[in-house]
C-alpha cells in the first residue's frame, strides 16, 4: 500500500484537482483507492457532488474519536473511496491541541486500514496540524507547484518542515513526486517555472506536466471528475498520463507538444526568485510545534 500527502501550503496551485483526479486516474488503472479530504474547505469532497455536511461522518469525526474510519468512508466508485470532509474541521488544530501525541491521531485512527493500493491525502494550504498529521502518516509526499510567478517561493519553507517532521515524528518520509500543474507551454515563466523545477528535484519533477485547461475547473461544479466530464480534453489526457507514471506504465499520450515561443510585451521580462537553496538556517517556523 502506497500513502501519499499532497501537500503545499501555497493555496490554489493544483493540490486538490491533482489528489482528485490522481485517485480517480489510479481506480481507472484498477488500483483500490482511498482519497482522504483533510481540507475543511472540503474541496475534493465537493468535487465527487458529495453533500459535506456536519451531521454525517466524516475527517472530523473520525479524528475526535466519533466515528470509525470504516464507517466514515463513502465509496465513489467500485475502486475508489473517500473519507470526506466538513467545515467543522477547521477547528481541529484547537480541538487537538491539548492531546499527546496530536500529530499522531490520523496515523492511529488509520492505522487499521487495509485493502487499499493507494491511499492519498489531500492536505489544506497551511502547515497546521492537520498537515502535519497527513505528513506523520504516509510515506510519499507529491508536491504540486503551479507554473507560475512566485511559484517556487515558500518551498524551501515546506522542504523544512518535511525534514522536521522526518526527524521528529516519521522517518521514513520521502517527496517522491513533483508534480507541473497549470503549465502552458506558451509562457516562457511556465517553461522557467519548470526547468527551475527540474533543476532541483531533478527525477523526482514527473515528465507529465498538467496543461492550464478549462475543462479541469469545471468538472467539480458538475460533481464530475474531468475523466467523466469531458475524457478527451488535455485535463483528462494529463491525469491519464499521470496516473501511468505514478504506477510505472509507459506514457499513453504524448507530454505538451513542443514550444511555441509566446509574443512577449517590450519592457523587462519578470523573472521569479526561487527561494529553493536553504542557506541559511530557518528563520521561518512551520505554524506547529514540532
Ligand atoms: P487550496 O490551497 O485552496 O486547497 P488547491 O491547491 O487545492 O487550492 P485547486 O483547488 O486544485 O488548488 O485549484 C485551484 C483552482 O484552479 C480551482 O478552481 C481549480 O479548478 C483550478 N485548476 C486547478 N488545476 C487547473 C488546471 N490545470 N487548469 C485550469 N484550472 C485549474
Ligand atoms: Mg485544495
Amino acid at each position: 500500500m502506497r500513502k501519499i500527502a499532497l501537500v503545499n501550503q501555497k493555496g490554489g496551485v493544483g493540490k486538490t484537482t491533482t489528489a482528485v483526479h490522481l485517485a480517480a486516474g489510479l481506480a481507472e488503472l484498477g488500483k483500490k483507492v482511498l482519497l482522504l479530504d483533510l481540507d475543511p474547505q472540503a474541496n475534493a469532497t465537493l468535487s465527487f457532488g458529495l453533500p459535506h455536511d456536519m451531521e454525517r461522518p466524516s475527517a472530523y469525526s473520525v479524528l475526535t474519536g466519533r466515528h470509525s474510519v470504516q464507517h466514515a468512508v463513502r465509496s465513489i466508485t467500485g475502486n475508489l473511496s473517500i473519507l470526506p470532509s466538513s467545515i467543522d474541521l477547521a477547528g481541529i488544530d484547537m480541538e487537538l491541541s491539548s492531546e499527546l501525541g496530536r500529530e499522531r491521531v490520523l496515523s492511529d485512527k488509520l492505522n487499521e486500514l487495509s485493502g487499499y493500493d493507494f491511499i492519498l491525502a489531500d492536505c489544506p494550504p497551511s502547515l497546521g496540524l492537520l498537515s502535519v498529521n497527513a505528513l506523520t502518516f504516509v510515506d510519499e509526499i507529491f508536491i504540486p507547484v503551479q507554473c507560475e510567478f512566485f511559484a517556487l517561493h515558500g518551498l524551501s519553507l515546506l522542504m523544512r518542515t518535511i525534514d522536521l517532521v522526518k526527524r521528529r515524528l516519521n522517518p521514513t518520509i520521502e517527496v517522491t513526486g513533483v508534480i507541473a500543474c497549470m503549465y502552458d507551454s506558451r509562457k516562457s515563466l511556465s517553461r522557467e517555472t519548470s526547468d527551475e523545477l527540474e533543476k532541483y528535484f531533478q527525477e523526482k519533477l514527473f515528465r507529465t506536466k498538467i496543461r492550464t485547461n478549462v475543462r479541469l475547473a469545471e468538472a467539480p461544479s458538475h460533481g464530475k471528475t474531468v475523466f467523466d466530464y469531458a475524457p478527451d480534453s488535455n485535463g483528462s489526457r494529463d491525469y491519464r498520463n499521470l496516473s501511468r507514471e505514478v504506477v510505472g506504465l509507459p506514457l499513453e499520450l504524448p507530454v505538451p507538444p513542443p514550444v511555441v515561443e509566446e509574443a512577449l510585451p517590450a519592457g523587462p521580462k519578470p523573472v521569479p526568485e526561487p527561494d529553493l537553496e536553504p542557506t541559511e538556517p530557518a528563520t521561518v517556523r512551520p505554524a506547529v510545534e514540532l
